[in-house]
């Protein structure tokens, strides 16, 4: 799919910075919303094309809540009919919380004297991903601070360690990452030991607010930040992740700011981000932050629809940091990966016991913390898929993950199926019987639907391979 590029007042170069805030306030300041001008552009949308940054601003500045309500649905819609009930389910894996930096918002500052720094050792690593295998995740993402500790050479042996261990049918499949930027050759490094995407959020897009967060350490450089993605591609990472922290900075600011990453993405490298975080400030021991730009519930659910018209083939993820009520609403709007079973605690998920430390060793604090399969039952008593699929990575179908969305029937033919040969997978080595019963009743809808698609779907192959997994095979995939 070719994108037109969008005319920005800073040009797109490889390397270099694209943030205009005058830019962006402009457009935030002097675009109208009209209903007219709202629905063309949620049609616009629906036919699967992306919106300008000129063409966001007017759904950002829509208040009117019956046109709210229409951009609520016009994201409901886009899901339904785009993406379907598919959700992609993995956990975060924090490995280290030693940290040079001192971001205002963050319990791992370096100024925070209440944190106990600790690095999993290598056994340690072993037992928590275990741990993870043994309630069924397949998809990690391992979380660092920032610390000379945390090398590329640390990262990618991490990234090893993990895919070796095996516990019973458990293993992981793909190891996303989420740490500091990296220089080009360290961006390789981590690349070879096989990650699937990198996450780097900005923060805020506002060069002004960034600086009076970011009081120390080399996070202090937003250019070097806002840059570090086009490294990532530059060392041959294709699958990157941009997000940006709501409650820093005007909110509405922000989805522009990600509007311009991706069009800057797109236009460097002919591929935008894999997928858009938008973590929303939570507690955190010695939280530092005024709250004047904190966002309500209401608006959070805007955002995140706003974003999926905006970006119609991107991942969305949706993190533990939200309420299960919260994520239950904004599931519709058209996010594709949420976690689950999620505990931030350094060497949480190998626990037993409630250690009282724990409070001392997170990030933050979480509001969702359901098991796994706690979560697994609610997406699947709400008619949502839930899937642990990491085919199109193994199979070399990175950096073009709007396939699934442009190429037509590519979800009902690989993503779909998967969904299904996944949720076998999990139905037959970790759910409980009440799950399993639910579990294999939403699979064989799932697979009526298939069976009367347009689309030639093999629905026999799909239940030939369900009967090998029944029967002791792992890890098939379309
Ligand atoms: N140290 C790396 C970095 O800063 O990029 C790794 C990321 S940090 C462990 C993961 C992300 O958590 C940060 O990028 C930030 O957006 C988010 N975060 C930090 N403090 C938070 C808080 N109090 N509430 C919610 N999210 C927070
Ligand atoms: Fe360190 Fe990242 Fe926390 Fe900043 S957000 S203090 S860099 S762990």
């Amino acid at each position: 799919m070719k994108f037109t590029p969008e005319k920005c007042s800073i040009p797109d170069e490889r390397m270099k910075p694209f943030i205009d805030p005058e830019e962006i306030w402009n457009l935030i300041n002097n675009t109208k919303s009209t209903p007219e001008r709202v629905r063309e552009l949620i049609a616009k949308s629906l036919s699967k094309q992306r919106l300008t940054m000129e063409e966001t601003a007017v759904l950002l500045n829509t208040t009117d809540p019956d046109l709210v309500e229409e951009i609520k649905e016009g994201a409901r819609e886009l899901k339904r009919l785009v993406y379907g009930n598919r959700i992609v389910l993995f956990a975060p894996l924090y490995v280290g919380n030693k940290c040079i930096n001192n971001c205002q918002y963050c319990g791992f500052r370096s100024t925070n004297k209440e944190q106990i720094r600790t690095t999993l050792s290598d056994q340690e690593l072993i037992d928590e991903v275990e741990a993870l295998e043994e309630t069924g995740q397949k998809r990690l993402i391992l979380v660092y601070g920032e610390h000379p500790h945390y090398s590329p050479e640390f990262i990618a042996h991490n990234v090893k360690l993990v895919y070796d261990v095996k516990k019973n049918h458990g293993e992981i499949r793909r190891v996303n990452i989420n740490a500091a930027p990296l220089e080009i050759e360290g961006f390789k490094t981590v690349k070879a030991a096989g990650i699937g995407t990198y996450q780097i959020f900005q923060e805020t897009y506002n060069p002004d607010a960034y600086k009076t967060y970011h009081l120390g350490g080399k996070k202090m450089d937003f250019e070097y930040r806002l840059t570090s993605l086009d490294r990532a591609q530059e060392g041959g990472i294709d699958d990157v992740g941009i997000g940006a922290l709501i409650g820093l900075y005007d909110w509405r600011y922000e989805v522009l700011g990600l509007i311009r990453h991706t069009n800057h993405l797109e236009a460097c490298y002919n591929v935008g981000p894999h997928t858009i975080s938008f973590p929303r400030i939570k507690d955190a021991s010695e939280l530092n932050i005024d709250g004047k730009y904190m966002v309500n519930d209401e608006d959070f659910a805007k955002l995140v629809a706003i974003l999926r018209l905006a970006v119609p083939y991107t991942g969305m993820i949706l993190t533990a940091r939200e309420t299960p009520a919260l994520r239950k609403e904004v599931l519709q709007f058209g996010i594709s990966q949420i976690d689950g079973g999620t505990k931030l605690e350094i060497g949480a998920y190998a626990e037993t016991e409630n250690d009282d430390q724990n409070l001392h060793r997170e990030q933050f604090a979480i509001n969702d913390s359901r098991s796994l399969n706690e979560i697994m039952d609610e997406l699947i008593a709400t008619g949502f898929m839930p899937s642990f699929c990491t085919a199109c990575y193994r199979l070399g179908r990175t950096g073009e993950h709007f396939m699934e969305f442009s190429v037509p029937g590519f979800i009902k033919r690989f993503c779909t199926p998967n969904a299904i040969l996944t949720l076998s997978e999990y139905l037959v080595d970790y759910a409980p019987a009440e799950t399993a019963e639910k579990g294999w009743q939403l699979i064989e809808k799932e697979l009526q639907s298939l069976h009367s698609a347009e689309e030639k779907i093999n629905v026999t192959e799909i239940r030939n391979r369900i009967e090998q997994i029944k029967a002791g095979k792992r890890d098939l995939y379309f």
